[in-house]
């Protein structure tokens, strides 16, 4: 069992695969980055997999794949395969843009995918183009019903914005529910490399619009999600809500994160991270357990966008989405 130096068991391992992305989300990457991490050093595979054993022997028994967008990286599938053939009842999980989906959703289940999560934030052709910039809807949504009917379960992550899809919140929830989808609101989280155009909603907001609705009742946290969990009381719909200003936010945190090129990190907010490419280049599994071991004993208490009441000012984070994976 991993556990950290604020006594939280660790058992989550979230995995970015590339850094690179089809869309220029403005709350993420609204511009392309002045320079991609040169691909000679992304670890391989076979790298990246000698660490997840690692992780894995240790208790890590949830993985997900994410990026950048992670289905960019080429022979994803066989990289699926590789964790599921080593522990065939891992929860392995992985989120995407869903750009990509229509022609890949059948290979990743074929290779042991059991659940993805697709970023889903507007059901406006116009509002999509805005925020990915790029003409997106109708191959996420065609992407969405292709992963349904392969037999991948999906949920859907949705970041309200002020002005721009807050509107949505109704219409998108009841898109998810009419397809038998949990939907996540995510609370926009402030980072340097976002759009300063934009403004996030805090949850306080959105659960204001959907009670305008509905009658919601609390559910609370499911174990160590993010998510806190609702349900509305006319239908019996549970949505998840994920809110980092939140100051119990990160009391159970029981994740790290490794990037494409072998940094692992202990918070989404901070700028730590120890590397273990020279540990895995070298096949060195004990150095690498031992740079997990050192980023356990550091993970923060928790991170600094706490604004349990949504009207201080907003610390913002100088991490990459794109690189972190979210
Ligand atoms: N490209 C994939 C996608 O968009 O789903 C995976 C990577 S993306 C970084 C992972 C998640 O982070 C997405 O659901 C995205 O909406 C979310 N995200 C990105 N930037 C964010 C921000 N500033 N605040 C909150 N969520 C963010
Ligand atoms: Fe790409 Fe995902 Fe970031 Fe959007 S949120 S730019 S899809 S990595």
């Amino acid at each position: 069992m991993l556990i950290d130096g604020h006594g939280r068991e660790v058992n989550y391992l979230r995995v970015s695969v590339t850094e690179r992305c089809n869309f220029r989300c403005q709350y993420c990457m609204p511009e392309k980055p002045f320079s991609w991490v040169p691909k000679e050093n992304l670890l391989s595979f076979e790298e990246l997999f000698l660490f997840m054993k690692v992780a894995m022997d240790e208790g890590v028994n949830k993985i997900r794949i994410t990026g950048g967008e992670p289905l960019l990286r080429h022979d994803l599938d066989s990289f699926i395969r590789m964790i599921h053939d080593y522990k065939p009842d891992i929860d392995l999980a992985l989120t995407t843009n869903g750009y990509l989906l229509p022609e890949m959703a059948q290979d990743l289940k074929d290779a042991g995918l059991k659940r993805i999560n697709v970023s889903l934030d507007t059901l406006k052709p116009a509002v999509a183009s805005y925020i990915a910039q790029k003409n997106v809807l109708a191959k996420v949504l065609d992407g969405i019903a292709i992963a349904q009917e392969v037999g991948l379960g999906v949920k859907v992550n949705m970041v309200p914005l002020k002005g721009v899809n807050d509107g949505e919140i109704l219409d998108v929830m009841e898109f998810c529910r009419e397809r038998d989808i949990r939907i996540r609101f995510i609370e926009y989280m402030e980072n340097s490399y976002a759009s300063s155009d934009i403004e996030g909603m805090h949850g306080k907001e959105i659960l204001e619009i959907i009670k305008q609705k509905y009658t919601i009742r609390q559910l609370g946290r499911e174990g160590a999600s993010p998510s806190f969990n609702y349900e509305i009381q006319e239908n019996g719909y549970i949505f998840g809500l994920i809110d980092p200003h939140k100051h119990d936010f990160c009391e159970n945190c029981n994740r790290i994160r490794l990037t494409a090129e072998g940094n692992l990190i202990p918070c989404l907010y901070f700028d730590e991270a120890l590397s273990i490419s020279e540990s895995v280049k070298a096949g060195d599994i004990q150095a690498a357990a031992d740079v997990l071991a050192t980023v356990l004993k550091d993970k923060p208490k928790e991170n600094r966008w706490s604004d349990e009441d949504g009207e201080g000012d907003r610390e913002v984070s100088a991490r990459a989405f794109y690189e972190t994976g979210g």
